[in-house]
């Protein structure tokens, strides 16, 4: 057995806070704009329409009345500061509103304005507002790393969800998850390839299992009765993986049988590999 060659770093009890990579470096981050076309094909407004802060407080109201865990993360902060360090995007940009209090701050204005008495403290629904939400809701992860920190288990990343399906709602959405559902809505896999590009890349694949193996290695589509199926992501479809799969697989299946399936929207194709 060949002997593993890897560095274990020893604990020495100290904790390191990164230094900040740039003070208020995100601050002016505005997050790029869904196109309409896949707002549309995921069933929200293509855009902002006349009068979305009634349409935003509904669906906030909609999400409180369904989602009593948010309703309790807008009411029980305490506002102890035990979670701020604790978002390594805040630590990475030293901006109060990528704490994961700071956050949430920005929805617990607009809560407080519309659904609770001390609507003095808070802030309406606003362009300035929106522009907030968009900016920092799509600078949390949703990791949760600070939900473990926090004494009332405030889960930020709920938090986060929630703003973004309001902003969904109201036609305004992120451009880059928009449009890998939209992918997934119109072809049934994230990257968009569609039944032809498939065909190819698997002709690729029998070429170069041939070369590797010597052997005619067929790979027939929408094969019946096949006795494995392997599930890659589609994204591997593009890469080298795929193939070192296949021949990883061979060696566990005395059959030789090796199913690579895959889901397309208006096509289902199984692939049959024979080694
Ligand atoms: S869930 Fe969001 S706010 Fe909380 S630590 Fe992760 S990125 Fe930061
Ligand atoms: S740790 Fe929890 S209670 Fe304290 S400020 Fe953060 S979210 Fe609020």
């Amino acid at each position: 057995m060949s002997k593993e060659h890897y560095h274990i770093h020893k604990l020495t009890g100290k904790i390191q806070t990164p230094k900040l990579l740039r003070k208020g470096n995100q601050a002016s981050e505005f997050t790029f704009l869904a196109f309409e076309e896949d707002m549309e094909t995921l069933g929200f407004p293509k855009k902002l329409q006349e009068g979305w802060q009634d349409k935003a407080v509904g669906v906030f109201k909609e999400l409180l009345d369904n989602n009593k865990a948010l309703k309790t993360y807008m009411d029980i902060c305490v506002r102890c500061g035990a979670c701020t360090d604790k978002c390594q995007f805040f630590l990475g940009s030293g901006d109060i509103n990528n704490t994961p209090v700071g956050r949430a701050e920005l929805m617990r204005k607009v809560y407080r304005y519309y659904f609770t008495p001390f609507s003095s403290k808070g802030e309406p629904f606003s362009e300035h507002v929106l522009k907030q939400w968009m900016s920092y809701f799509y600078q949390c992860s949703e990791c949760r790393r600070c939900s473990y920190f926090c004494p009332y288990g405030i889960d930020t990343a709920e938090i986060t969800m929630a703003a973004r399906e309001i902003m969904d709602s109201i036609g305004v959405g992120e451009k880059y998850a928009t449009n890998t559902i939209t992918q997934v809505y119109r072809t049934g896999n994230n990257i968009g390839i569609d039944a032809n590009a498939l065909k190819n890349t698997i002709a690729e694949f029998e070429e170069d299992l041939k070369d590797e193996t010597g052997k005619d290695i067929k790979i027939p589509i929408d094969e019946e009765g096949a006795e494995v199926l392997l599930v890659p992501p589609s994204a591997d479809f593009f890469a080298i993986r795929i193939l070192s799969q296949c021949l990883v697989m061979r060696r566990y299946f005395t059959k030789q049988v090796l199913v690579i399936h895959y889901h397309l929207m208006h096509l289902r194709l199984q692939t049959l590999v024979c080694l």
